[in-house]
């Protein structure tokens, strides 16, 4: 399998992992967003190994961390993802995905025993914007895009960033949004809204 950038195909194809939470939205989101730019784009559903031949980059989508975690062990992705990361391969976390990218977590990451993915240097609190009756949409000020509709939904808050990883989105003041070179994870869900600039950013990633 090749996992190296090919920065001279003409088709560019990015995987969703697609074992748990909401992956579609994503590719619909990915789809917009290639159409938006003009390129000639491929969103894959990715829930296998062999899945991933010749994608160029991953999307960790949104839903329940825990479970996601051990999908990732269950179904043989967890080294192989990391393997890509560490090549270089463009991957977004949001949300349960943005859990799964940090090297450290809270106390419900432990008590659970979620294996984070550990990719980036920050640590993240779980739940810290409150339970699902409490989801709500506000604008989250980011880096290179200003003002951009962030829905939160049991999102997760990024609470200290190290190294290479550094904070490019707030709201209030809090991160939500971070990249560490590659690497890019957001506490709230870019692909539920008509907005493809936060998708486009992610693209011009690669
Ligand atoms: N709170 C969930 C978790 O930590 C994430 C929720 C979401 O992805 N919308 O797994």
């Amino acid at each position: 399998m090749q996992f190296a950038l090919h920065l001279t195909m003409d088709t560019l194809r990015v995987g969703v992992i697609g074992l748990q939470g909401d992956v579609f939205e994503h590719i619909s989101a990915l789809r917009r967003a290639f159409e938006d730019l003009g390129i000639k784009g491929e969103a894959v559903w990715v829930r296998r190994p062999p899945d991933l031949e010749r994608i160029e980059g991953l999307v960790l989508p949104g839903g329940e961390s825990t479970t996601i975690s051990k999908l990732l062990s269950t179904f043989g992705l967890r080294d192989i993802l990391k393997e890509m990361a560490g090549g270089g391969a463009p991957i977004l976390g949001t949300c349960a995905g943005c859990v799964l990218l940090a090297r450290e977590g809270d106390a419900l990451v432990y008590k659970t025993r979620t294996e984070l993915l550990a990719l980036m240097d920050m640590s993240v609190d779980r739940n810290a914007f409150g339970p699902q009756r409490e989801s709500f949409e506000a604008n989250v000020d980011i880096e290179g895009l200003g003002s951009y509709p962030g829905v939160f939904i049991r999102a997760p808050l990024i609470k200290r960033v190290w190294g290479d990883c550094k904070a490019i989105g707030t709201f209030h003041g809090k991160m939500v949004l971070a990249r560490q070179k590659n690497l890019l994870a957001a506490s709230f869900h870019p692909e539920l809204t008509d907005d493809t600039r936060f998708y486009r950013m992610f693209l011009g990633m690669f």
